[in-house]
């Protein structure tokens, strides 16, 4: 198997894809905790084969959209379609089919403590394909090293691991079967500049490998310029706007401008 080197030839961007291709749809979103109100009315549309960010303050409802988005939480009103589903009111079968379409790498990391980091990798693989053993671990083996962990990790589990080397066995799990769609919940958060730093340029090397869609939340100032193509902005329950970092950063939309104004200093 060959090991893969990210190198700055293997990270150039691609290019935004642009069109009505859209791979995620969400109309007049509503959806409220007791009193608290945090979308609505919301539209996002994102398109097949982009690299989304979602950004905004503490609290503004970025991981409840993510949620809606992966069958973790259902909208009170509204419609929200993935890869063609309707999510209200999927069927079971529908729903299991979809979460195999989809990889999710949660901010926690999300692996089980009592499996090592190659039988989590393998754990999607056991349960959604007829692989055998050998074929399930040479899998699990290269996700790993496409993930930029070395051979030794496979063996070790998760409280062996630091917190970079965790956020990258959650993320060789969320590749395990080569999903359409992949969600990273805040990818760099909680590691330093140097495991931050390698994050954007893996991303990037997914992306040119497999061109998935990828939604991500996050803050990393270098992972929004170096690596999104569109960054949707939320505030006041809504999606205030979809636009490069570029675009952004000539908008004088008052949240927009807090925001940006607030992440930058
Ligand atoms: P963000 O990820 O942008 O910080 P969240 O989507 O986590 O925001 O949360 C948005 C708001 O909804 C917050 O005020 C949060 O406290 C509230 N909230 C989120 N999930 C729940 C829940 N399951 N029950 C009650 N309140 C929730
Ligand atoms: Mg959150």
């Amino acid at each position: 198997m060959a090991a893969t080197t990210v190198t700055a030839a293997t990270v150039a961007t691609t290019p935004a894809p642009d069109g009505d291709d859209y791979v995620i749809q969400m109309r007049q979103v509503c959806t409220r905790f007791g009193d608290k109100i945090v979308h609505d009315g919301l539209d996002l549309d994102i398109r097949r084969g982009e690299i989304l960010a979602i950004v905004g303050g503490s609290g503004s409802g970025k991981s409840t959209l993510l949620r809606e988005m992966i069958l973790l939480h259902t909208p009170d009103s509204g419609s929200v379609t993935v890869l063609g589903s309707e999510l209200a009111g999927i069927s079971d079968a529908d729903a299991a089919a979809l979460r195999q379409r989809c990889g999710v790498m949660f901010q926690k990391g999300g692996l089980f403590g009592t499996l090592t980091v190659s039988e989590n990798i393998g754990l999607p693989l056991r349960e959604h394909s007829d692989l055998d053993e050998a074929s399930i671990n040479e899998i699990a083996a290269w996700k790993l090293s496409l993930s930029g962990l070395k051979p030794e990790a496979a063996s070790l589990y998760p409280a062996e691991l630091s917190g970079g080397m965790l956020k990258r066995a959650a993320l060789a799990r969320a590749l395990a079967l080569d999903p359409e769609l992949l969600f990273l919940d805040e990818p760099t958060a909680g590691l330093d500049p140097a495991g931050a730093g390698g994050i954007d340029a893996l991303v990037r090397h997914l992306h040119a490998l497999y061109q998935p869609t990828i939604v991500m939340i996050t803050h990393d100032l270098d992972l929004l310029w170096q690596v999104t193509h569109r960054v949707a902005v939320l505030g006041e329950g809504k999606v205030l706007a979809v636009a490069s970092m570029e675009e952004l950063s000539h908008m004088q939309h008052p949240v927009i401008r807090d925001y940006f104004d607030g992440a930058r200093g």
